[in-house]
């Protein structure tokens, strides 16, 4: 059976109550007897001071007796006052004797033989000594007579109460003996008793201490650290089944409780605070974080580094894989950015595929370009998760002063810059990159009216046969002529029209005016017509190039149709683009894959669509005599146009070694400023009608 503690510690005390009472009543009747030990030993020496006075008194009688009989015999006068002070003798002794009887009478002693001899032998003695003075009084004669009666009382006196004296003695020593033994006894017994009384304090002290204050003291301590947050400790005691087993199990209950709380509650904090597909931080936790950080390197100096990052081609990979297989990207793409961070740095996801990194450090802006290397190089390495992850990202570092969203907005500056820039690639936000796009800004108001002001014009290049340098076709490039900045490269503009949507616009006037040039040509030289992949977001691409054709009297097989391979084919609406592409192939026009090799698939699109015709991108041809593996890329895409029986085209020839190099490798076509320079005709009214061998 189980007790409970209150049991259990009624129990002792119960125990230690009763065995101190038991001690305590032990103590006092060995007190007690003591005193009574005590005051018998007191009575029986009384006693014996009173037998040893009587005993002096006889021996005195009989001195003084013995002597007046004598001078009574011898025939001397004895007076009369020595005759009634021997009388008075007597009665003294006869008074004495009486009184220690009534002395002995109350005392258990009173009874004993030698004592009761001794008072009938006192009687006697005075009995016999007082005939023995009335007749050496009266007649002297007599006493010789009278004397051995006297003198046998006398000696059965002394005998007796010599027997009385030596018992009461005895008693006296007896009790003396009794008593030091039975106190002796007692308190032993008391000491024992004390003994237990501590032996069982001490126990039940030590299982107090082991049963109760050591468990009680443990859940306090689980409560203070549950208190913190810690849940982890045990709970002590939830088996026992007493009242600590209670307060254990009900301190279980409530942790259970308020940790299911917590949970709920943290739960709740978390998805407030981050983004639920990837568990990375929302757009929230990034500008709390964002500020405290920036308030804080106030303080401490560090510079505050965002990252602004956004997925290249996400549409098309959301398009292509579908949702599901966007998500995983985006899963894919957390995972990479949070193991290229380290701990206390905060990566976060925006919202769609755009994602940020705050980043703290004091030694920037090494930090943040050690970051992004890792970012690229994990990015690129080998994964068996299929498409591979391709990013660009915008960085700025923090300024006194400046608010999260400020440092956030350079960021996306760079991020548009390096997005700008090709993708796939980073930039950090310096003022030039704010000055370049405060022009960018300008140029794309100024492009809107390039049009209409007739600022823009076309130039044409022209593509030779490799073997007989007979010109085949000419190149329609897009000039801008700025009334004030001058003439303005499409490189750069053309990527502001993109990003304004002014392409669209723009494209089809050089469709228009390029076909209205060609029309004016020989009818054996073609026109190359560059297409970005924004003007394929209008449905009609296909009937806008073939109505410009038929309208200016160009037929569809002198049409060649270019476009960059990556933009395209991973691009924007990539089942549109090649829809497209198939209609105006199907109306007799050659498609093209331009700048062949720097997209990041570049013979994965072989096999998506059939081009007609390959143009090798002219940094290989520029450094074909400097690095052995642009040359062995041109000779490999000449060797695979060969084999799938597409024209190949060299771009940016300007070497005689570079022409013969290709001729020999079998290339088809070449383009570039040994051939001849885009003719700039200036504007297209005016656009001069391109002849054999322009500038050579
Ligand atoms: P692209 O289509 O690859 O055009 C060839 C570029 O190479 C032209 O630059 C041309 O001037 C240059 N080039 C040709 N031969 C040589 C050479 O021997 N050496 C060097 N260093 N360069 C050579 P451009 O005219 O500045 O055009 C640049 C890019 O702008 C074009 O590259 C094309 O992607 C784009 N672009 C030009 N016109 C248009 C247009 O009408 N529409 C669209 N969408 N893009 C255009
Ligand atoms: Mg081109
Ligand atoms: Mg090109």
């Amino acid at each position: 059976m189980r007790l409970s503690i209150s049991a259990r510690v009624s129990i002792a005390c119960t125990s230690v109550i009763l065995m101190a009472l038991t001690v305590l009543a032990t103590g006092l009747s060995v007190g007690n007897k003591i005193h009574d030990a005590d005051l018998r030993i007191t009575l029986l020496s009384e006693a014996l001071h009173l037998e040893n006075r009587l005993d002096q008194m006889q021996r005195q009688l009989r001195q003084d007796i013995g002597r007046v009989t004598r001078d009574a015999e011898r025939g001397a006068v004895v007076s009369a006052v020595r005759w009634g002070e021997l009388n008075d003798g007597i009665a003294a002794f006869r008074q004495r004797s009486s009184s220690t009887a009534q002395f002995l009478a109350s005392r258990p002693e009173a009874g004993w033989v030698p004592v009761r001899e001794t008072q009938r032998a006192a009687a006697d003695f005075a009995t016999a000594a007082d005939r023995l003075i009335q007749i050496g009084r009266t007649r002297p004669s007599g006493i010789k007579s009278a004397m051995p009666r006297f003198l046998s009382a006398l000696t059965a006196l002394e005998n007796s109460r010599s027997r009385a004296r030596q018992d009461l003695t005895f008693a006296i020593s007896k009790a003396a003996e009794s008593n030091r033994r039975e106190s002796r006894r007692d308190i032993i017994s008391v000491l024992l008793g004390g003994l237990v009384i501590v032996a069982i304090i001490f126990s039940m002290t030590i299982w107090l201490r082991r049963r109760l204050v050591s468990p009680i003291t443990i859940l306090a301590a689980r409560l203070r650290e549950f208190r913190v947050g810690d849940s982890d400790g045990d709970i002590p005691g939830v088996e026992r089944a007493d009242e600590l087993g209670d307060l254990a199990r009900g301190l279980y209950e409530y942790r259970n409780a308020v940790e299911s709380r917590r949970t709920a509650e943290r739960r709740a904090e978390f998805l407030a605070n981050h983004d639920m597909l990837t568990g990375l931080a929302n757009r929230l936790l990034f500008e709390n974080r964002l500020a405290h950080e920036l308030s804080r390197s106030g303080r401490t100096g560090d510079v505050v580094a965002v990252f602004a990052i956004d997925l290249d081609a996400f549409k098309a990979i959301n398009d292509r894989l579908g949702h599901a297989g966007g998500d995983r990207v985006l899963k894919r793409t957390a995972r990479l950015l949070s193991s290229s961070v380290r701990g206390d740095d905060l990566v976060a996801r925006i919202g769609g595929d755009e994602f940020a990194i705050i980043q703290v450090a004091h030694a920037q802006p090494a930090a943040a370009e050690a970051l992004i290397s890792r970012i690229f190089k994990t990015a690129s390495a080998p994964s068996d998760e299929g498409v591979a992850i391709r990013m660009s990202v915008g960085v700025a570092l923090s300024e006194p002063g400046q608010t999260g969203d400020e440092l956030h907005e350079l960021a996306d500056l760079a991020l548009y810059r390096a997005k700008a820039d090709g993708r796939n690639t980073a930039r950090i936000f310096n003022k030039h990159l704010k000055d370049e796009e405060s022009q960018r800004v300008r140029l794309g108001r100024d492009l809107e009216d390039a049009v209409s002001a007739n600022e823009l014009h076309l130039a044409f290049q022209p593509i030779a046969d490799t073997a007989s340098l007979e010109i085949v076709a000419y190149e329609a490039l897009l000039r801008w002529r700025h009334p004030i900045l001058g003439d303005i490269p499409p490189d750069v503009f053309v990527p502001i029209a993109e990003s304004t949507g002014l392409i669209g616009t723009i494209g089809s006037w050089v469709i228009d005016q390029a076909l209205r040039a060609a029309s004016a040509w020989d009818p054996k030289l073609s026109l190359a017509i560059n297409l970005s992949p924004i003007q394929f977001r209008s449905a009609g691409l296909a009937d806008e190039i073939c109505d410009a054709a038929r309208r200016w009297g160009v037929t569809f097989d002198r049409l060649e149709l270019e476009v960059t391979e990556g933009a395209t084919l991973l691009g924007f609406q990539r089942d549109n683009v090649l829809a497209t592409l198939k209609t105006l192939q199907e109306y007799g026009a050659r498609v093209v894959m331009d700048d062949f090799g720097t997209g990041h698939s570049s013979l994965s699109n072989l096999k998506e669509f059939t081009f007609d015709k390959i143009k090798i991108d002219r940094s290989f041809v520029a450094t074909m005599h400097s690095h052995a593996s642009s040359s062995s890329i041109v000779k490999a895409t000449i060797g695979l146009g060969q084999s799938l029986g597409l024209t190949i085209v060299a771009e940016g020839v300007e070497a005689e070694k570079q022409l013969a190099d290709l001729r020999r490798w079998g290339c088809d076509q070449v383009q570039g400023f040994l051939i001849g320079k885009p003719a700039d005709g200036g504007v297209i009214r005016q656009a001069r009608m391109p002849a054999h061998g322009i500038d050579r």
